[in-house]
């Protein structure tokens, strides 16, 4: 038991920021299964990544033996303009839900992007530059990963070209300007620039475009371009690793103040915030030091944990990208439109895959609209306007924190709230107007989706 009096919110000196990120890989037993080429069915090379990936990067997605690998000066120096984040103590959301349990949630919506994702963006443009290359190419859905990705690489001076879904760029004009006025060039998706585009365009004319496609395209570009690779924002080891931040900063304010936590809950999109923020904990918990609960959180209509198979699967819709051994609904199953951009992929890191597997955390999925009650609730009473992938963490805090009122057990619970919803109020707006539906895919709909994986 601390004998510390507990601030409202824990601040980390700036000198008191890792230095390194922590590969929780190299502490796994269990290694993650191997990415495969998807042509060959063999493990992916070096050589073979180093097509689409930065070399250091490549490095970095194949390395799971090193634990620690050192944080370049020139991305703390960047991290420095927003990190440490603060890892606040909920007491107002406790006072109001009269609670025994202590609630902390570390906040990565300090910055303009407004999410954790420019903690692995800065990353890559830091490598990318640092191998002489002119640019990077990715996709964007919801554009938390654009945006985070345009600040990154304009810090860098390197040009950002972003394809993004077509019905986002209609629909969030202000992403995309936020991206523009960081110097990327934001293209809809699909678009006459790419040979995919075109032919997807003429296959399926007025289509709005999805994840799937634009990821296509920006693969496409990036290998056809001399200068440019391609960068992804979330399930691959090496963003991840670079999310790892997150929870190492977690672990030392904690530590600072005697605190240990019984519960650590985040929502899964790709796995990244969760992955990073659960790390050092779950490295503790593999070498059997100490116990954590750790709970996924994801979305009652894209439900790749609870209800999808851990196979090997295609992260992609156009099938060009490597197989990933992962909990998946299956390359071709599109969520029904929820609110929730950031946690709408088919498929789930294949890191957090092997652990859920081996049984070393948990997962729920939950209905969209109990997740905007829920931040409704957490809007009012501790400030902060989050995003809806983050009210995913919100609702199953709320959740355990009620579960210890019945009990009187006074746990201690940390949850990743991993962004602010200001670009989000067309969502809000469904929610105050009460016209948000659940939509939960049936269970044929589902085994349909995944008759058709790979067979490996
Ligand atoms: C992208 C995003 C997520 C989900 O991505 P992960 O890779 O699972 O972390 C969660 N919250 C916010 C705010 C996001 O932008």
């Amino acid at each position: 038991m601390s004998t510390k009096t507990i601030p409202y919110k824990i601040y980390l000196e700036e000198k008191e920021m890792p230095k390194a990120w922590y590969n929780l890989r190299a502490d796994m037993k269990n290694k993650p299964a191997p990415l495969l080429n998807p042509e060959t069915k063999k493990p992916m090379t070096a050589q073979d990544l180093s097509a689409v990936f930065c070399d250091e990067l490549t490095q970095q997605e194949l390395d799971d033996t090193t634990p620690f690998i050192d944080i370049p000066d020139e991305i703390r120096n960047f991290y420095k303009m927003y990190r440490p984040s603060p890892l606040v103590r909920a007491y107002c959301l406790e006072k109001k839900l009269d609670t025994p349990a202590k609630i902390y949630y570390k906040f990565e919506g300090n910055n303009t992007s407004g999410s954790h994702k420019l903690n692995s963006a800065i990353a890559q443009a830091y490598y990318a530059k640092k191998q002489g290359l002119k640019g990077v190419t990715t996709e964007t859905g919801a554009g938390q990963w654009g945006t985070a990705l345009s600040m990154a690489c304009s810090y860098f001076d390197l040009d950002c070209k972003v394809y993004m879904v077509k019905v986002s760029y209609e629909q969030k004009p202000f992403r995309r300007e936020v991206m523009r006025t960081y110097g990327a060039s934001v293209v809809p998706s699909p678009s006459t620039t790419t040979k995919i585009g075109r032919k997807i365009l003429e296959d399926h004319p007025g289509t709005t475009g999805s994840l799937g496609c634009a990821i296509s395209e920006a693969v496409e570009v990036a290998t056809e371009t001399d200068g440019y690779r391609y960068v992804l924002g979330s399930v691959l080891n090496q963003v991840m690793l670079h999310q790892s931040v997150i929870g190492l900063e977690t672990k030392i304010a904690l530590d600072k103040y005697d605190i240990h936590p019984d519960i650590i809950i985040g929502c899964a999109g790709g796995g990244s915030n969760l992955g990073g923020l659960i790390a050092p904990f779950m490295g503790e918990k593999i070498k059997g030091k100490t116990d954590y609960r750790i709970i996924a959180v994801e979305p009652a209509s894209c439900p790749s944990f609870t209800r999808g198979k851990y196979a090997y699967d295609f992260c992609d819709t156009g099938m060009i990208c490597p197989l990933a051994k992962m909990y998946t609904l299956g390359s071709g199953f599109i969520p029904s439109a929820n609110h929730a951009g950031g946690l709408r992929f088919h498929g789930m890191s294949s890191t957090l895959s092997q652990l859920y597997d081996d049984k070393l955390m948990e997962a729920v999925s939950v209905e969209q609209t109990e997740v905007f009650d829920a931040a409704q609730k957490f809007a009012r009473i501790e400030g902060i306007l989050p995003a809806p992938e983050s009210s995913h963490a919100i609702k199953v805090a709320i959740d355990e924190a009620l579960k210890c009122k019945e009990t009187g057990e006074e746990k201690t619970i940390v949850f990743g709230l991993t962004g602010t919803g200001y670009f989000d109020l067309f969502a809000y707006e469904k929610f105050n107007n009460g016209e948000m539906s659940d939509d939960i895919p049936t269970d044929e709909q589902i085994a349909a989706s995944l008759a058709n994986l790979p067979q490996v």
